[in-house]
């Protein structure tokens, strides 16, 4: 079968080539791919700047933005035939730590977890995959190819699940949210911003392309200013560019008593006149917390399946702005500023 396979750590070595079936040790049902989406992280493992091989070999099988049909439900898994499922990525560590040994390995605490697609394990970017039975998640078949969202929509249901348990720690009644960055993960957070009842505005550079309407058409306000200059105070930020300024910004403006999500993954980059003791004085002077939430446990791809599930499918059909073919996969992974979702489809739903 075909795979979009790559030798990590190695900038230019992804390509699409034969590979053997499925190992039956990745689990007992068998699934045919029918989309896999592209995201920075793919990107940045094609450039050769992140990701592991699997024990015992050189190259990874790239993907953990799965969508498949099940072929083969095999024994016991409560799956049928032709049934639409989505892979969890990340796999607990072997130790386990405390986290792990309880289901939360998005808390995973020694680092020793192991993702598909990203670290160890071969990811979903293949003609056909297996899969643990505990581990695939079914999606409501009226969504489709749209199921290829949810893996990005469970790292936003676990970011909203931490924010409000961030904020139980005082009386608090979050009203207003300001979502930094309109790609996928932000407009997947504004999106479950509004199923929760909030006053949503989404802030992003672009004036112009498809983001600025999708914000709208979510019954939320659209910015293109500074995150200084956004004009009120936000209960609750969720910070999904990882750009430095932004970050800083954020804590300045978000409200007495507030709390700042980081979900962004940035490098380097310098704040000019921006003292990290000065940020530390407002977030001390307001009560302000500012945590780091990545990847997400079986409870959020449970929360995020039914997010989807009653989402405006059209509006989350928006949100898919390019399909490719897996020979076309180096062009999935470039992105133009108003692209949203690259999906690479390998099957029709
Ligand atoms: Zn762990």
């Amino acid at each position: 079968m075909k795979a979009i396979t790559v030798e990590p750590k190695k900038a230019g070595s992804a390509r699409l080539e034969d590979v053997p079936e499925p190992d039956a040790h990745y689990g007992s049902v068998l699934v045919e791919a029918i989309a896999v989406g592209v995201c920075g992280t793919d990107v940045e493992i094609a450039e050769g700047k992140y990701g592991w091989a699997p024990p015992g070999k050189t190259r990874l099988v790239l993907g953990h933005e799965s969508l498949g049909r099940v072929i083969d439900p095999g024994p016991a898994s409560g799956l049928k035939k032709g049934d639409l499922v989505v892979g969890i990525v990340r796999r607990p560590d072997p130790v386990p730590c405390p986290n792990c040994a309880v289901g939360e390995w998005d808390m995973c605490r020694n680092g020793q977890y192991t993702e598909r697609g990203i670290k160890q394990i071969d990811g979903y970017m293949s003609e056909r995959w297996r899969i643990e039975p505990e581990y695939a998640i079914k999606v409501d078949p009226t969504l489709g190819i749209l199921g290829v969202l949810l893996e990005p929509t469970t790292v936003v249901a676990k970011a909203w699940e931490h924010i409000l348990a961030v904020g139980q720690r005082a009386f608090w009644e979050p009203k207003r949210v300001l979502v930094t960055g309109a790609g996928p993960i932000g407009l997947l957070g504004a999106l479950i911003g509004r199923q929760l009842g909030m006053e949503v505005h989404v802030l992003a550079r672009t004036k112009t392309g498809p983001k600025p309407e999708l914000v709208r058409a979510l019954g939320a306000t659209y910015h293109s200013c500074s995150v200084a200059d956004v004009g009120f105070e936000p209960d609750v930020v969720m910070e999904c560019t990882g750009v430095g300024q932004v970050i800083s910004e954020a804590i300045s403006v978000v409200g007495a008593s507030g709390v700042v999500c980081l979900t962004g993954v940035g490098h380097g980059g310098s704040v000019p006149k921006v003292a990290t003791a000065d940020v530390a004085s407002t977030a001390v002077l307001k009560n302000i917390v500012a945590f780091g939430s990545v990847n997400a446990n079986k409870r959020h791809w449970y929360k995020a399946a039914e997010a989807l599930a009653r989402a405006d499918h059209a509006w989350l059909a928006r949100l898919i702005t390019r399909r490719e073919r897996p020979e076309n996969f180096m062009q999935a992974l470039g992105r133009g500023s108003d692209e949203i979702k690259v999906v690479i489809q390998f099957a029709e739903v």
